[in-house]
């Protein structure tokens, strides 16, 4: 059976409050296992600390064209929280002013925002240096009114960040839908036909990993000598790099850990896997993320747990760089998923 949002479903877990009770309490409040604060405070890093700007990630709208299985987001078509263009316009003072030189734009599906082109092209005027749109990939095929999206990344210099979750059709349907693996490899194709992710070009095209089931991630080096190998040979493609990401305990994840009873086995093994040196580096302590309606967060995943920042700016329209660097980043047991083996971020490994 398809996958549904948890929304649409009308579960317990669309309600963020329902998940943070459960990342708060059973092992956590039993003594079973340490909470992440008790942890880093082990190393004497708590609490955590934003340092300056660096990557300011938007959310332009929880809609997306997929349902898949592990969705932190908990996105879909029936998802009609979306960006309106005011809201892209405080945004985009935000971007004209700031010292970072990531923009970072994510959903759903952002390509679905009807501004988003029109977004992308006055973002693309601030020249941020590495300015990423964060593609499932099968959007590019979904309509033909997305079939010129590669050549209006390429027009904007925008460096193209696409989930992958396996080179082979089944694991990735498996995750993502029916006919997604098919799609994903032909639009990876119209984007290497206009030069993204070839060798020695400048158009950045890079995959995401994320695992299928409740394991940790692999080593992001040898996953990507292997992602290279299958779909070069396999489907002619290129790619720059690949960003292992480890599955964060909230959302339809979270969902798929409670009802396959996955759950407690999974926090052990984060727990386990915990390494101070990335508590060091974890993105919140350099990232900003704003939500479709604006408001502030330390990452995407607190924006969706709905824990919005420790500071007076708590909305984009009252952005102040000096109210915000050094705030204490708001942390659950979710932060384990950042802090396990190597660490993990939207731009992957982060010891
Ligand atoms: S493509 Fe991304 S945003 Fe859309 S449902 Fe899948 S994981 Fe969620
Ligand atoms: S989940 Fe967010 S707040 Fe927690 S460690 Fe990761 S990036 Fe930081």
């Amino acid at each position: 059976m398809a996958t549904k949002s948890l929304k649409k479903r009308e579960s317990d877990l669309a309600n963020s409050n329902r998940q943070l009770d459960i990342l708060s309490n059973g092992i956590f409040k039993n003594g079973e296992l340490p909470t992440f604060k008790d942890k880093i405070s082990e190393t004497g890093q708590f609490p955590l600390k934003a340092k300056k700007l660096e990557i300011l990630q938007i959310n332009v709208g929880y809609m997306c064209n997929q349902v898949c299985d592990h969705c932190h987001v908990d996105a879909g078509p029936d998802r009609k929280e979306i960006m309106t263009r005011d809201t892209m316009r405080e945004c985009l003072e935000v971007i004209k002013n700031t010292g970072a030189h990531t923009l970072d734009l994510t959903g759903g599906a952002p390509e679905m925002n009807p501004d988003f082109r029109w977004f992308v092209e006055e973002a693309a005027k601030a020249g941020i240096k590495d300015f990423i749109v964060r593609s499932n990939l099968t959007i590019i095929r979904a309509n033909k009114k997305y079939y010129d999206l590669p050549e209006f990344f390429k027009k904007h210099n925008v460096h193209v960040v696409s989930s992958m979750p396996h080179w082979t059709r089944g694991k990735t349907d498996k995750q993502r839908g029916d006919g997604v693996f098919d799609k994903s490899i032909r639009a990876l194709q119209d984007l290497n036909a206009i030069g993204y992710g070839m060798p020695s070009s400048d158009l950045r095209l890079d995959l995401v990993y994320n695992p299928s089931g409740a394991f940790l991630p692999g080593d992001q080096a040898s996953m990507e000598k292997d992602f290279k190998k299958a779909l070069k040979e396999d489907f002619d493609i290129d790619f720059h790099n690949l960003f292992a990401i480890t599955n964060l305990p909230i959302a339809r994840f979270l969902d798929y850990l409670i009802a396959s009873e996955n759950y407690e086995d999974y926090m052990y093994s984060l727990v386990e896997a915990y390494n101070p040196s990335a508590v060091e580096n974890v993105m919140c302590t350099n990232t900003l993320s704003v939500s479709w309606d604006g408001y502030l967060f330390d990452c995407d995943f607190n924006q969706m747990l709905n824990l919005p920042v420790n500071s007076k700016a708590k909305h984009i329209s009252e952005y102040n760089e000096e109210l915000l660097e050094g705030r204490n980043i708001v942390i659950s047991q979710h932060c384990y998923g950042c802090t396990a083996g190597a660490g993990s971020s939207c731009q992957g490994v982060v010891a």
